[in-house]
């Protein structure tokens, strides 16, 4: 991997963003595109905010406080995404670093964001994680009690939750899955879709995608 260049691929990544966002008809501004940074150092990210790359998804909250800030001091335009899973008591850790937290998933969590972002006066843009393809071992909300969690979240907890984010099933076509995210956050007047990643974000891009989680695509493959 001594021969990838983030910088070259971020350019590619984001033409190709452009292009499939044209193909349909949308914006391409309307695309963010999270480099997605998790087990790479300073050395890799740094080229990319020198760049001029301000959004980066990371999905461990303890690597990232490890890493972040000092690269956020260096370059305070930078914003930081949690797209792992999050553990309850870890929100208040989240919220203090994070702008956005996409893996918003069950009451719990709701709650111990609610008292957080109470606390540090400070409020991550928050998606809601969806269990789309009903698999068992994987995180997100089950579609059956999405409704019932976005009511709780709004009126239970006064979360403002902006968008819907999902993982599809590995082994299976992405488009479906992609087309009914879209038609959920649709119907619950939710503006914000996370999804797509290396592998199918064009894909996502075309089904409405307003933020592509990246990271083998630019950085090379993990470990
Ligand atoms: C790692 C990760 C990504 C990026 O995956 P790539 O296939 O390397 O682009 C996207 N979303 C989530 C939730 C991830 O954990």
């Amino acid at each position: 991997m001594n021969s990838h260049s983030p910088v070259a691929a971020l350019a590619d990544i984001q033409a190709r963003i452009a292009t499939a966002a044209r193909a349909v008809g949308r914006d391409p501004a309307d695309v963010r595109l999270l480099a997605v940074s998790k087990t790479f150092g300073p050395e890799a990210i740094s080229p990319l905010l020198d760049a001029g790359h301000r959004l980066f998804g990371e999905n461990r909250v303890q690597e990232a406080q490890g890493k972040w800030p000092a690269l956020l001091a260096e370059h305070p335009g930078a914003q930081l995404h949690l797209i792992g899973s999050l553990q309850s008591n870890k929100a208040r850790e989240a919220v203090a670093l994070f702008d956005a937290i996409h893996s918003l998933d069950r009451p719990s969590l709701a709650h111990a964001l609610a008292d957080a972002i109470q606390n540090a006066g400070r409020a991550p843009e928050l998606f809601v994680q969806v269990n789309i393809g009903n698999e068992p071992q994987k995180g997100g909300v089950a579609l059956e009690t999405l409704a019932d969690f976005l009511r709780q979240c709004r009126t239970g907890w006064s979360l403002d939750v902006s968008g819907l984010m999902a993982i599809p099933p590995a082994d299976q076509h992405p488009a479906p899955y992609f087309a009914l995210l879209a038609k959920l956050a649709a119907r619950h007047g939710l503006a914000h879709l996370s999804m797509g990643m290396s592998a199918d974000f064009e894909q996502a891009v075309r089904l409405g995608a307003t933020h592509v989680r990246v990271g083998s695509a630019l950085f090379g493959g993990r470990a």
